[in-house]
């Protein structure tokens, strides 16, 4: 097996930041990359909150922060974690598709992916006509008439961004006002494309091989209604990425990593950065922060974890 002092899988800001700091502190960083490269940011076509970067393309960002981690000099293998094994304690067992891995330390980045509806004709719907990510799939509707669901910051800000190619979208929320950042809903409000449906859930999606219709539900009247459309983007919120790691890490009840103070899981060694443990903030800016502060700390751990064993094994030659 590769031995290795830091393994950090993930590759979103969280994974990037720690991975620029571990390589600042020398510790010569590996990172496991997952099935995206980037996380969901490499899938936003815009970031305007992230201080320091006035504006530009998730991926801009994405590639930017891969270039400082990999100047100081991390490691970055295109690779899925398959397996771990945290059960030995330090050094840890990660096991990819090509390869396994032996680290001493392990910072998990495995962030989140998007909620399901979970309403008849979503799965067999999905790509064809229904998605999850309007930067992958916007361009497939250009002149067509699109529902979005959700009311959030991701709802939002996609139908604004799907206003490039549709031409007319209706914003389908359960509620009467939205959760969504006040800039985006201003925006939204003005735009002459979007249109919102208030109190208002989709029950079905139906069409004969690719999205024709939604089935809707007011709330507050009751009346269930056909709304004829093409193509339904779904932003209901997002689930942690914790498969590798039930039974292993602690979570609390929505599945999220606990991890304490320093960012440490309740398996020492093993840290935690980004939305895998982050029920609340989940910005690019706080997974940044996060997962600098999992690199500190794991630093320091580390340090002291290996004196510790320096300790040791003089006594025991002694
Ligand atoms: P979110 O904030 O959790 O919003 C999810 C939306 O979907 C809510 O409006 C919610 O309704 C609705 N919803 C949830 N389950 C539903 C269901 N089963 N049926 C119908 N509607 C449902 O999720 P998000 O928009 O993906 O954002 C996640 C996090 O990322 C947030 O912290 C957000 O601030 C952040 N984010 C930030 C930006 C940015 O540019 N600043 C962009 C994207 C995401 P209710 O409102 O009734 O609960």
């Amino acid at each position: 097996m590769q031995k290795e002092r830091v393994v950090i899988i993930g590759s979103g800001p969280a994974g990037l930041s720690a991975a620029l700091y571990t390589a600042r502190a020398n510790l010569n960083p590996l990172l496991i990359a997952g099935p995206q490269f980037g996380g969901q940011v490499a899938l936003t076509h815009e970031i305007e909150n992230y201080p320091g970067f006035p504006g530009g393309s998730g991926t801009d960002l994405i590639e930017t922060m891969r270039g400082q981690a990999e100047r100081f000099g991390t490691r970055i293998e295109m690779d899925v974690v398959l397996s771990v094994d945290f059960s030995t304690g330090s050094p840890f067992t990660v096991r990819t598709g090509n390869n396994a891995y032996l680290a001493d330390a392990v910072i998990v980045t495995s962030g989140a992916s998007p909620r399901l509806l979970n309403v008849p004709g979503e799965a067999e719907l999905t790509g064809r006509g229904v998605s999850y990510c309007g930067t992958c799939d916007g361009f497939f509707f250009r002149g067509k008439k699109i529902v979005v669901v959700g009311g959030g910051d991701s709802a939002v800000k996609e139908a604004l961004f799907l206003t490039k190619f549709a031409t007319h979208i209706d914003v389908i929320h359960r509620r009467d006002t939205l959760r969504a950042e006040a800039e985006l809903q201003k925006r939204a409000f003005a735009h002459e494309k979007i249109n919102f449906v208030w109190d208002t859930v989709v029950e079905r999606i139906e069409g004969d091989g690719r999205v024709e219709r939604v089935q809707l539900r007011n709330l507050k009247s009751g009346q269930v209604y056909t709304h004829p459309t093409e193509g339904v983007f779904i932003f209901v919120g997002h689930e942690p990425n914790n498969s590798l790691f039930k039974g292993v890490l602690t979570m609390d009840e929505h599945g999220y990593v606990i991890t304490d103070k320093h960012m440490m899981t309740n398996i020492e060694g093993v840290f935690a950065a980004g939305e895998i443990q982050d029920p609340i903030w989940k910005q690019v800016a706080t997974s940044v922060g996060q997962g600098a502060a999992a690199a500190i700390a794991t630093e320091e751990w580390l340090s002291k974890f290996e004196a510790k064993k320096a300790a040791e094994a003089a006594a025991a030659g002694a």
